[in-house]
């Protein structure tokens, strides 16, 4: 089974990827996207096929990782004996509240302790984030260091434990599909990280960044737990949305420091992101 396990998350991590690219890519490479599910759908077994394809009916994330003995898509404590099963890897368990399939957390995941930045009753980006998580001036250059420049804001500020992982974690990412938008807008991000909410930090480029091929002004760098991973897909919309307008980013563009430039982006999300 644990064969099994592991083509199922990398089925999740592809669709989750493919995804993301139909809400800010061209379209092109779609088809690239749908052969690889497929191939990978091909390695399941009829059983584990059949239990995927109707979760993934319900909901794109079908599997979640065991984060502290609860299920990390719906917050649901697995009885012991169920992660005992999970650790073993031996049976396919399900959880028993969102019937998603579970899999033992490998370690490789970023912890992320922001949860306080998720504020109920906000509105806009002030949901995931705070005057304190924004750049208005970035210093670098191209895609490392702009990703870098971020996870460090967030270490400092207590939103993450290690920069060093989320950069890793986020370079990896994009190494698999470039996060930049036609939009002059860059979506790098960490999935599955633990506990906390959805986190954004954003920074802003005057001189533009290199970004794998494209050239991009402002940066929307993101740790993603596994529950919010379907809302991700409408923030990068909704963001989209706001900062592909020649307008507004000119405005975010001429902001000279970190307060004006928060305004502008709680103004400018506080109608699209809900
Ligand atoms: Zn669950």
């Amino acid at each position: 089974m644990k064969e099994q396990i592991a083509v199922l998350k990398e089925l999740q991590e592809v669709v989750l990827i493919r995804d993301e690219y139909y809400q800010t890519g061209d379209g092109s490479r779609m088809g690239e996207f749908n052969a690889k599910i497929d191939e990978l759908k091909s390695k399941l077994s009829p059983q584990v096929r059949t239990i995927f394809e109707r979760l993934y009916k319900r909901n794109h994330v079908a599997v979640a990782g065991l984060s502290n003995n609860c299920c990390a898509a719906c917050g649901m404590t697995v009885p012991i004996a169920n992660v005992q099963m999970v650790m073993q890897g031996r049976n396919l368990v399900c959880c028993s509240s969102c019937g998603r399939i579970l899999y033992a957390a490998d370690g490789d995941s970023v912890q992320n302790r922001a949860g306080r930045v998720d504020q109920e009753g906000k509105v806009g980006l002030e949901r995931f984030s705070n005057v304190k998580l924004v750049i208005p001036d970035l210093k670098a250059t191209e895609r490392t260091e702009a990703i870098a420049e971020l996870a460090e804001l967030l270490e400092k500020n207590g939103a993450i434990d290690s920069a060093d992982n989320v950069i890793a974690a986020a370079m990896a990412r994009e190494e698999i599909l470039s996060t930049a938008t036609d939009h002059d807008v860059a979506f790098p991000h960490v999935r599955g990280v633990e506990g906390g909410g959805l986190t954004v930090a954003v920074g802003v480029s005057k001189q533009g960044i290199q970004w794998d091929g494209v050239k991009v002004h402002i940066v929307f760098l993101a740790m993603i737990p596994v529950a919010v991973s379907a809302y991700y897909l409408r923030f990068m919309s909704a963001v989209t949305k706001s900062f592909g307008k020649a307008n507004v980013r000119d405005l975010v563009l001429a902001a000279e420091d970190a307060q004006t430039l928060w305004r502008l982006v709680q103004k400018h999300t506080r109608t699209e992101l809900k």
